[in-house]
């Protein structure tokens, strides 16, 4: 029974030690973008708009090979880059413009 606790216990921190190199996958894609409403620059809270928690949930689900990441960075560039305030505020139908 100790051996299936212990191969269990590996699985699961192989699952989360791969989720958080795509997380971090996606945070350097982020880093050096900012929002294109505020100009708002911190990556933690950037997304991507509409598509964000899709394209987190698909992250995570995908390997980090380059063929396995192409479909996702075509979903990202049909989104655009918003912080967490100016996505609330689109969500609520308020009318923003780009700064740049
Ligand atoms: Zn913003």
């Amino acid at each position: 029974m100790n051996h299936y606790k212990k191969y269990k216990k590996t699985i699961k921190e192989g699952v989360r030690k791969a989720r958080r190199k795509r997380d971090i996958w996606i945070n350097e894609l982020l880093a050096d973008e900012s929002c294109i409403y505020c100009g708002e620059t911190e990556t933690c809270t950037l997304a991507f708009y509409p598509d964000n928690k899709e394209i987190r949930i698909v992250s995570r689900s995908k390997g980090l090979r380059e063929k396995l990441r192409l479909p996702i960075l075509e979903r990202i560039q049909k989104n655009k880059i918003v912080c967490l305030n100016c996505e609330s505020k689109l969500k609520n139908d308020i009318q923003l413009s780009p700064i740049l």
